[in-house]
């Protein structure tokens, strides 16, 4: 199919976590004009998904989403979202990107975001943004501070019944839509695309995803929300508060086995801190950490891990060898005694939460042929210098997508992506002065 059209900017930022987000920002605020590119139907990345962020424990949808709403309403910052990167290449002097804009089943010039259609609508399907602990509907805003505000239905599980058409004050829902293909042609590109967690089910001696008690991290954190399914922390088997919860560390890192035999980085310090917030929510519950090594690296991190454990908070040194459903709703863990008096033990807690492994969320394969680490990570060509800087001529990389780090770190890479990428802006108006 013909693309419908062809966009020029100065830069195109891939992915519009906060990486993507902060990078964007920092470019369009020297008078660049930046498009952002993003394949889910709302910008924010997993930021918006957590609850608090450690050491400072601020709320992390307080920080995330003014930066959403300073890149939606930045007079030099285009977003596109619900889109399919399909290739992405240098062309001459520029970066040429494919793109297909998914059908949401909704104009996004007519919608509104007034939700009528998703209160019309009669199809209940489990909210995978909410952990699957409750239900969206078959037509639906990603969730309530999402940008943009726009519907999109999931056509898997639409009855067709008609019913938001019916409703919508605007005539938006449009059953027709087709896919949209479209050219963005840039000077320079920051691919800030991200990780995804490792499967639940990938470690069959961990259950292989069917125990109901099992959760991920990422699950917690939407527990742990102000605005998250709930407003508290249960088991998912009955909705009961839960009076003994577990961690599971390097769930899905530093395993040679499962192809992750990093370290995730992120993990000893999520789990300290939703343990430390679970200890408020729920201040009677034994809280364990069932760790390898804990790695504090960060400033503030290792006086974090510190104050957990004067809150009480248990730490046990092991590597859990096997999870299994236990008899009322227990999840029993099993671990060799590596600290007290050796040999196998068993111990049984009413919720258990995995601290599954970060893993890249975008193949460049057959996409884009920037160079990748055997990690699957965008490679760094100059690591120790300029971290941002990949194999392809003015593409420059930042956040998780080059390797598993904090938001910090994540915010300083993308300033530094954003410096790198208006050096090069600069140097292509002036080459004199480069
Ligand atoms: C459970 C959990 C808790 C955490 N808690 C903390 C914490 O308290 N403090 C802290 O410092 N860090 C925490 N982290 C780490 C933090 O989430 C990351 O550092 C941060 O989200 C990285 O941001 P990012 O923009 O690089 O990636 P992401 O947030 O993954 O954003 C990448 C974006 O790119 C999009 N994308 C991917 N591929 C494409 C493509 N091909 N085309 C278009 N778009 C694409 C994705 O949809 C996504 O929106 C936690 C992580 C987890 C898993
Ligand atoms: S599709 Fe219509 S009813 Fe649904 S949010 Fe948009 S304007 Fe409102
Ligand atoms: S047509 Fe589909 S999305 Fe619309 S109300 Fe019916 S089931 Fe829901």
């Amino acid at each position: 199919m013909e693309p419908s059209r062809e966009l020029n900017f100065d830069a195109l930022v891939i992915g519009g976590g906060i990486a993507g987000l902060q990078a964007a920002l920092d470019l369009a605020d020297q008078n660049f004009k930046v498009a952002i590119v993003e394949k889910d139907a709302t910008i924010g990345g997993k930021m918006i998904r957590l609850s608090k962020v450690f050491p400072t424990l601020d709320c992390a949808s307080c920080i995330t989403t003014p930066k959403m709403a300073a890149s939606a309403h930045h007079e030099n910052i285009s977003i596109f979202t619900y889109c399919d990167l399909t290739s992405l290449k240098r062309d001459g002097q520029e970066i040429k990107a494919d793109i297909t804009q998914m059908p949401r089943y909704v104009d996004a010039d007519k919608c509104i975001g007034c939700r009528q259609c998703e209160y019309g609508c009669p199809v209940y399907v489990p909210n995978h943004e909410e952990g699957n602990f409750n239900f969206r509907k078959a037509i639906y805003i990603p969730f309530s501070n999402a940008i943009p505000q726009i519907a999109l239905m999931d056509v898997e599980n639409c009855s067709l019944c008609g019913k938001c058409a019916k409703v919508c004050p605007t005539g938006a829902v449009d059953y027709f839509q087709q896919p949209e293909d479209f050219v963005i042609r840039a000077k320079t590109a920051v691919l800030a695309t991200g990780f995804k967690l490792t499967p639940m089910d990938q470690k069959p001696q961990y259950g292989g995803g069917k125990i109901q008690n099992l959760i991920s991290s990422l699950d917690m954190e939407r527990l742990l929300a102000p605005h998250g399914p709930y407003q508290r922390v249960i088991r998912p088997s009955d909705g009961k508060e839960p009076d003994s919860i577990a961690y599971v560390q390097c769930a899905g890192s530093r395993d040679k086995t499962l192809g992750v035999p990093y370290c995730s980085r992120v993990c000893c310090m999520y789990a300290i801190k939703q343990a430390m917030l679970l200890s408020g929510a729920l201040p009677l519950a034994d809280i364990t950490i069932y760790y390898m090594d804990i790695r504090a690296f960060g400033k503030g991190y290792e006086q974090f891990f510190q104050n957990a454990k004067a809150m009480g908070i248990e730490f046990v040194k092991a590597k859990i060898a096997k999870i299994e459903q236990a008899d009322n709703q227990y999840v029993r863990l099993r671990y060799e005694d590596q600290e007290g008096n050796g040999g196998v033990v068993e111990r049984e807690h009413d919720l258990v939460v995995m601290s599954l492994g970060m893993v890249p969320d975008w193949n460049p394969a057959g996409v884009c042929d920037v160079a990748c680490d055997t990690d699957a990570f965008i490679k760094s060509t100059i690591p120790s210098l300029a971290p941002t800087v990949t194999s392809i001529e003015g593409v420059f990389a930042a956040g998780v997508a080059i390797g598993p780090k904090d938001i910090v770190d994540t915010i300083a890479e993308a300033g530094a992506a954003a410096m790198e990428a208006s050096k090069y802006l600069n140097a292509l108006e002036n080459p004199k002065a480069a």
